[in-house]
């Protein structure tokens, strides 16, 4: 029976669940409008040659403010009154820091919670700093700063008293959850990333893995479940092999946290990458013990990452439903703005808003029963073994976007990148999967043949 049938017999269960918007990296670009008037391409479509850019946005851009607005207003109509919000980052447009500066970052961090608040205007958000969201970009401290002072003003109306000292020292916080026993923990992962040379030589930097030890410590002693909450993920990027963004030590001891505090983190919920995917965590043994949701970006913007190709989304955003006594993720949906749609409508002059639509329901598209870390093990082994689910994945992973067939090596890619976010068992996971590996399996096993053929003496002269 599906889940959504259980519900209507059991009206008790629906009002359990609980529900929360999950949004991140807007980037917006404040230029977009300007220079679309004057027929250039936005600032942060770069020297890229493109089509001009359409009032909704356009795959080479950032977001204008008019598709950001439209976000907005589409999650205020399908659920105004989430029970909380989490907003994972990355405000500001791919531009060169000399075009930007700390008070611009700041403005436009500024403005997008202003949106923020008004769309949710009594309602709980947790906020997370993207790698954009500072200046120079990525260079973020481990310790005080100016830029996380002025953060934790803006941020003011959402973060409780003892959260903002520890937010000015190092933009992580941890506060229990509204109207339930659980916790929420929310990470700058910022000081993890190999671009961030702040931080590069230190073991701990801002003392956040102990603080987020202690803190998943008292929640088990507390018998509260908790979510993690951040911006950069540790692993792999699936849309290019062997790239990772974390330094190595920083995702070994992120991995063995994880492991070693499982039992109470309900799940993990970050951005960053701008893809729909998901990370799944393994204990010792092998058994799925943990899973982090990777939501897909509002931008729509294609990445100038060398070696992706055709790296754009459409601009998504997404509730997560949830057991408030267990933290348990019962179900996900995608709502998402088909832009090319939209901007022909626009200039067909039909239709003044467009239609925000909803792309997919977790449980419904891959046929489990809730996002649990057994459920999505299930997942990750239908996307592994059966072409229809892989494509399904990799339609959704660009938001619907990116249609064309998802091949060997792109299975491989979006596989390995799922199964193992440690970096040795990637690498070995994609030469396990690539053709070469098999080649050379096929040589290794002639070569043992002939040396049993030729005896161990002919075979050592
Ligand atoms: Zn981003
Ligand atoms: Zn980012």
């Amino acid at each position: 029976m599906p889940p959504a049938a259980l519900l209507l017999l059991c009206p008790l269960a629906a009002a359990l669940s609980g529900r929360f918007w999950h949004l991140t990296d807007l980037h917006w670009d404040p230029g977009y409008e300007a220079a679309a008037a004057s027929g250039r391409l936005c600032p942060s479509g770069g020297s890229r040659a493109g089509a001009a850019a359409g009032p909704w946005g356009s795959y080479l851009c950032d977001a204008p403010w008019r598709l950001l607005a439209s976000a907005a207003r589409a999650m205020a109509s399908r659920l105004p009154r989430p029970d909380f919000v989490l907003w994972t980052g990355d405000d500001t447009p791919h531009v060169p820091d000399e075009d930007l500066g700390e008070e611009k970052v700041l403005h436009i961090i500024g403005n997008l919670t202003s949106l923020i608040k008004e769309t949710f205007p009594d309602t709980k958000v947790y906020a997370a700093m993207g790698n954009h969201d500072f200046h120079p970009k990525n260079q973020f401290p481990g310790k005080e700063h100016r830029i996380y002072e002025r953060t934790a003003e803006l941020w003011r109306p959402w973060l409780n008293d003892a959260s903002v000292p520890l937010f000015r020292a190092g933009a992580f916080y941890s506060e229990k959850l509204p109207s339930t026993s659980g916790r929420m923990v929310v990470l700058n992962t910022n000081l993890y990333y190999d671009q961030n040379a702040e931080t590069a030589g230190e073991e701990d930097p801002g003392g956040q893995f102990q603080w987020l030890e202690e803190t998943l410590t008292n929640a088990s002693r507390a018998d509260e479940m908790v979510y993690i909450v951040g911006h950069i993920p540790p692993g792999f990027f699936e849309k290019k092999r062997g790239k990772p963004w974390f330094r190595s030590g920083f995702n070994e001891r992120y991995l063995r946290i994880v492991q070693k505090h499982h039992r109470v983190i309900a799940a993990q919920f970050f951005g960053h990458h701008h893809t729909d995917s998901f990370r799944m965590f393994y204990s010792d043994t092998g058994s799925p013990i943990n899973v982090m949701f990777l939501a897909p970006g509002v931008t729509p913007w294609k990445t100038t990452l060398p070696g992706v190709v055709n790296g754009a989304n459409n601009p998504g955003i997404r509730v997560i439903e949830y057991d408030p006594d267990t933290l348990r993720v019962l179900d996900m949906v995608t709502y998402y703005l088909n832009l090319t749609r939209a901007n022909m409508v626009a200039s067909a002059g039909t239709e003044e808003v467009p239609a925000w639509e909803e792309e997919y329901r977790l449980t419904d598209a891959f046929q489990v029963p809730d996002g649990s870390a057994p459920s999505m093990q299930v997942v990750l082994e239908r996307i592994s073994t059966e072409p229809r689910y892989l494509q399904r994945y990799y339609e959704f992973n660009s938001v619907s976007y990116d249609l064309t067939p998802c091949e060997e090596a792109c299975r491989v890619d979006h596989v390995c990148a799922i199964r193992e976010v440690d970096f040795t068992k990637y690498n070995r996971c994609v030469k396990a999967r690539s053709p070469a590996s098999a080649i050379s399996s096929v040589c290794f096993l002639f070569f043992c043949l002939l040396l049993g053929l030729l005896g161990p003496q002919q075979a050592l002269s």
